[in-house]
């Protein structure tokens, strides 16, 4: 088991350490019930995680002789809801849980924001771990401490900054874990390639073919690498008030057709094409070379995440999403572009020329060069 520590500023959150390994639930239950002692674990899980790793888990951790229930609730984004919120804490009252309690998130993002939720709000707060089970939330949501639920109104419009005890990736998760599922998590991986680390680009390049068959030693090398780069930013900036904003690459165009397609989009594939978007206006703004995008579209391409906006997600529907950020920014929205590979920064504005330019040319097969 590779552990990499999270050192935090003492006056805002505790540190911890992210614990990595392969086929590793058994020696979890062992660390939580050494490390961080509690009277009460409860499992905060979905459907689908309950059901492959559940019930297990929940053995394994009374076995140990520790007290120990599991919550469930149904897979997607749909329930990542002050509902679904609201009916745990129901259940977590029912069984009697207090702040000498520690909440276990097992399973993806969904499971991880709502889990970190609660238990920052629950009794004024109480501790949890992260235990992702997605690519996505391994390399990604799990780290940094963000909280959150949806509302009617956008996304994780409810939440909160609150860290976990500690994170525990076993990569054993992801052989059940289905291939849309799975290369939404590439997106980002691929992102930390090109934001900071030239060489995982290389690696992901060279060894795409062994990663999508799920090669454990690779993906563990993968997810190493991504949480060291996703913790190096988090110490620097865990409010997000500047560094943090980096990890952006890609999600500003990249969310306005997440949303302009009603979701039908998922995050990874939206992502993907707003880093392409992205360099493509580097290359435009500022020299950024055009082998670099090839490159970049290429790995995209065989990861399996997609280099063009299908037909029905309009140029003018996307622009108009970028146009209401504008306004809630401040009349400019803050880019994250490239000067080169492993070298990005916040731009001060994209003339809304160029935007359209982009957007179109993301549309358009025959400039898949
Ligand atoms: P994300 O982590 O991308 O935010 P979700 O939490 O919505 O995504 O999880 C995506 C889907 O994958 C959900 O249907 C969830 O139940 C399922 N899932 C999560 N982990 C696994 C796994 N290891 N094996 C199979 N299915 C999984
Ligand atoms: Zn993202």
């Amino acid at each position: 088991m590779k552990k990499i520590k999270v050192n935090l500023d003492k006056r805002i959150s505790a540190s911890h350490e992210i614990c990595i390994g392969y086929n590793i639930l058994d020696r979890i239950g062992f660390v939580i019930a050494k490390n961080l002692p509690a009277l009460h674990y409860i499992i905060i899980t979905d459907s689908n995680v309950s059901a492959i790793y559940g019930e297990s888990f929940l053995e394994k951790l009374r076995s140990m002789g520790l007290q120990a229930d599991m919550i469930g609730f149904p897979a997607g984004e749909d329930s990542k809801n002050i509902h679904t919120a609201l009916a745990i804490v129901d259940k977590l009252l029912k069984l009697g849980a207090d702040r000498k309690s520690a909440l276990l998130a097992l399973g993806g993002g969904v499971v991880g924001d709502m889990t970190g939720f609660i238990a920052s709000t629950f009794m004024r707060s109480l501790p949890y771990i992260q235990i992702p089970t997605t690519l996505m939330a391994q390399v990604d949501s799990s780290i940094g401490g963000k909280t959150a639920v949806d509302l009617p109104e956008g996304k994780n419009l409810l939440g909160t900054f609150y860290q976990p005890k500690g994170v525990f990736i076993d990569v054993k998760f992801l052989e059940t874990l289905p291939e849309p599922e799975f290369s939404n998590g590439l997106a980002e991986v691929i992102k930390y390639g090109i934001i900071d680390d030239v060489e995982l680009f290389h690696f992901l390049e060279e060894h795409i073919t062994a990663i999508k068959n799920r090669d454990y030693g690779d993906l563990e090398k993968i997810i190493e690498n991504s949480c060291r780069i996703k913790k190096g930013i988090v110490e620097i900036d865990e409010r997000e008030k500047g560094l943090r904003r980096v990890l952006n690459f890609g999600h500003t165009i990249g969310h306005a057709i997440e949303s302009q397609s009603d979701y039908a989009i998922s995050h990874g594939n939206s992502v993907s094409l707003g880093m392409i978007a992205a360099m493509m206006i580097s290359e435009k703004l500022y020299d950024l070379s055009g082998k670099d995008r090839k490159r970049v579209e290429h790995l995209i391409e065989v990861a399996g995440l997609p280099r063009r906006i299908p037909p029905t997600v309009t140029t003018d529907g996307i622009l108009s999403r970028l146009k209401r950020d504008k306004k809630k920014e401040g009349n400019i929205i803050h880019f994250v572009l490239l000067k080169k590979m492993g070298m990005p920064f916040i731009n001060g504005g994209v003339p809304d020329m160029l935007l359209r330019e982009t957007v179109e040319g993301l549309k358009n097969d025959a400039d898949a060069t």
